[in-house]
């Protein structure tokens, strides 16, 4: 297809995203946080090109999964002229090996899957030693689903971790609770379980943290379920293949193994 094809079809597919994040948020029940929904495009696998494309047609949040192609892309110089208002967010495992590459990362704006005392620990220390003035973000990735393949948090355990964040780790902001949840659930059973977890999670936190709900975002939600997750309270969703079309895994991507 040819690149200002190409191009307009994106715009297309946001602006269709954007109006169902609006209505999506419009069904909502009364008792959820009235946030807006923040929808990171997820890039993983796209070139620098289509992430200034999404960016020229307004799009401000990205995403990524693997730490080498979020230090490629987001010290690409194109991507750095282009797009001065960009900010990622990261949203696959962090190996501890990887952690100071990722918090030297520009416009980086969201760690979202801290699961772990001793990741955030070294986190922590890598964010403290590179003496921003800011905290970083952080999410905590809790495994709603208990399935062993799944990186995250026990829920049993997210009580414990965030405390230990907000009263640790002076670098780290704790701003959220993330899951990516089993694949393929069938809405016609009914709400997706793990979302529902994910929101016990999030009443369990404020009661016994004393937050505010409106202080602890849900980022919940992908390309196949955004909307649904929208509606029980998700506040960031992270949507890839619905903005920038089918992800091709050609050749496997250097020195890391899974996708979530
Ligand atoms: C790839 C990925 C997404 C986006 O998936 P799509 O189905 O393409 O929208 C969202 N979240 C995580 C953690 C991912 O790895």
């Amino acid at each position: 297809m040819l690149r200002a094809a190409m191009s307009q079809e994106m715009g297309r597919a946001l602006v269709s995203v954007r109006e169902k994040v609006q209505h999506a948020a419009a069904r909502r029940a009364q008792s959820l946080p009235a946030v807006q929904p923040r929808v990171v495009a997820v890039s993983k696998t796209k070139p620098a090109d289509m992430v200034i494309d999404a960016y020229s047609h307004g799009q401000r949040y990205f995403g990524e999964n693997y730490v080498q192609e979020l230090v490629e892309k987001a010290s690409d110089a194109n991507i750095l002229s282009s797009c001065p208002e960009i900010k990622w967010h990261f949203i696959g495992h962090l190996q501890k090996h990887h952690i100071n590459k990722l918090v030297a990362v520009p416009n980086l704006h969201v760690l979202e899957t801290i699961d772990s005392v001793k990741l955030a620990d070294k986190v922590n220390a890598s964010w403290q030693r590179k003496g921003s003035p800011e905290k970083l973000k952080v999410m905590v990735q809790v495994n709603t689903s208990s399935e062993e393949s799944k990186h995250g948090l026990h829920p049993s355990d997210t009580v414990e971790l965030i405390r230990h964040l907000r009263e640790k780790c002076p670098g780290l902001e704790f701003v959220g609770l993330m899951t990516i949840g089993s694949f393929g659930h069938d809405l016609a059973q009914g709400p997706n379980p793990d979302f529902q977890v994910l929101l016990k999670q999030r009443e369990e936190v404020c009661e016994k943290l004393g937050l505010p709900m409106d202080a602890v975002e849900l980022s919940m939600g992908m390309s196949a379920d955004f909307e649904h997750a929208i509606e029980v309270g998700s506040t960031n969703v992270r949507v890839g293949s619905t903005i920038f079309g089918e992800r091709v895994y050609s050749k496997p991507v250097k020195g890391e193994a899974s996708a979530n």
